[in-house]
């Protein structure tokens, strides 16, 4: 039977949402509809994360669990980055699984859809020549703040990542298709667009760098904001630093992933940077823009790391004060270098490190959201909270921000921010924008 349902799970990084975002569209365009929450669906597709190890036994799990629930067994797609390294393996470990559809071949879905329908278990994990961005409809959906995938894959090899491998090669979307996708999202409804890429700011088009790209979508009349995410130090040119300076809608926050503050370990992980090259990036970033938010990446326990090498992953913290950071114990991806290295580090002194870091990390987060205190700035709502009459935000710095307003998702207010905590700030309204 022809589905007519359907329902998109993405787990992983922010590139999964916007890729789930893209294949909803497709499937819509074909005649299906997209569930309520809780309802059952024809069709589950799983758009899954290869990242950690967690998060692909989480999708296998799950495929499971979509067994139990549903009163009939829905049609299971795996799709996203546990699909690309899995390929047929998926539907042997799972034969509950109908389709196996890797991240560059999503334009595939509908047919590899229709034939599963008829029985067959189709699996696509090529990377064609044609692009699936081409294949996508026109944006007609967005969210307050939208996604938009600009550039994809890495050729960096990071001695831990999978990335290289499931997302294949560093492509850029062209400059004319990016800024056309721009301005669908603005008048579907976007206020800020998030720019994202494995290494966004690596992207280029010709003689085109992210900084031109910025400078040419500030001027679209209703956008209000701009971000982008995530960036390499290796690609942080100059050119992108001034534009933080110069361009009022570039938003004041920058996620800038060091990995580790150790010159050997971050030579064995293959970074590019050192402890120097990367504080020195942070430096130039402030004066440009003083009030910038910086986020970071870590990863404690990588092969190989000592007590030392720890101690001055702590060390870069204090001298950046991160405004914000994910960090995440190593964990060994099949098929990476680092996977096969001697002095893999046990679980209990990653556990330990990964406290340690974290406890340094919170504390900078509540020292940067308490500086902001008595600020008077803007807010764009984007929800409801949960709490009457409560909505919730951004801030500039990508800060949860908690209000009480009549205001609508879409809004952007003015604000004065009164109460800090450590994950979420309060704010008091100043007067509301004439929509
Ligand atoms: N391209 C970005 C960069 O290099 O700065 C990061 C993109 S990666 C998808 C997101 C984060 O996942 C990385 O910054 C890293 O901290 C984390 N990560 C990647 N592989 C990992 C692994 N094997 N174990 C633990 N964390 C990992
Ligand atoms: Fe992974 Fe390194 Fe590429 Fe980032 S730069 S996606 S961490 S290989």
């Amino acid at each position: 039977m022809t589905p007519k349902t359907f329902k998109i799970k993405s787990f992983g990084c922010q590139m999964n949402v916007y890729d789930g975002e893209r294949m909803a569209e497709l499937l819509a365009e074909q005649g299906m509809r997209s569930v309520a929450e809780g309802e059952d669906a024809d069709l589950v597709v799983l758009n899954t994360c290869h990242i950690r190890e967690k998060a692909a036994e989480k999708a296998y799990s799950d495929v499971g669990r979509l067994r139990r629930e549903g009163s009939t067994k829905p049609l299971i797609a795996l799709a996203g980055c546990v699909a690309q390294a899995e390929g047929a393996e998926a539907q042997r470990r799972s034969p509950m699984i109908d389709i196996v559809v890797g991240p560059q071949a999503y334009h595939r879905l509908p047919e590899m859809v229709t034939k599963a329908s008829k029985g067959a278990r189709p699996v696509e994990t090529d990377m064609p020549a044609i692009s699936k961005f081409e294949a996508f409809p026109t944006r007609r959906h967005a969210n307050p703040s939208s996604f938009l995938t600009v550039q994809e894959g890495c050729d960096k090899f990071c001695t831990y990542c999978v990335v290289p491998y499931t997302r294949g090669a560093e492509i850029s979307r062209p400059w004319g298709d990016v800024v056309a996708e721009a301005h669908a999202l603005v008048d579907a409804g976007a206020r800020e667009i998030v720019l994202l890429g494995q290494n966004v700011n690596a992207w280029q088009d010709g003689a085109r760098g992210l900084a031109d790209l910025i400078r040419i979508l500030a001027k679209i009349d209703g956008l209000e904001r701009i971000r982008y995410t995530t960036s390499h130090p290796a690609e942080m040119n100059d050119a992108l630093i001034a534009a933080h300076g110069e361009v009022p809608k570039l938003m004041p926050y920058l996620h800038l992933p060091v990995q580790s503050g150790s010159s050997r370990v971050l030579r064995a992980m293959n970074r590019s940077h050192t402890p120097e090259t990367y504080l020195a990036i942070v430096e130039k970033m402030r004066a440009a823009r003083p009030d910038i938010a910086i986020s970071g990446d870590f990863i404690v326990g990588f092969p190989g790391e000592t007590e030392e090498d720890f101690e001055a992953t702590l060390q870069i913290i204090d001298a950046v004060r991160y405004a914000s950071a994910y960090s995440f114990k190593y964990s060994a991806r099949p098929g990476t270098p680092a996977a096969t290295m001697e002095d893999q580090i046990p679980l209990e002194i990653m556990d330990e490190r990964l406290q340690r870091l974290q406890a340094k990390i919170n504390h900078y987060q509540l020292a940067f959201n308490r500086s902001k205190l008595g600020s008077d700035t803007e807010v764009l709502i984007e929800r409801i909270g949960k709490l009457p009459g409560q909505m919730i935000g951004r801030s500039p710095w990508l800060q949860s921000v908690h209000v009480e307003t009549d205001c609508q998702a879409g809004d952007l207010i003015d604000v004065t921010l009164v109460a800090a905590g450590p994950n979420s700030m309060a704010a008091a309204v100043r007067s509301k924008e004439a929509a």
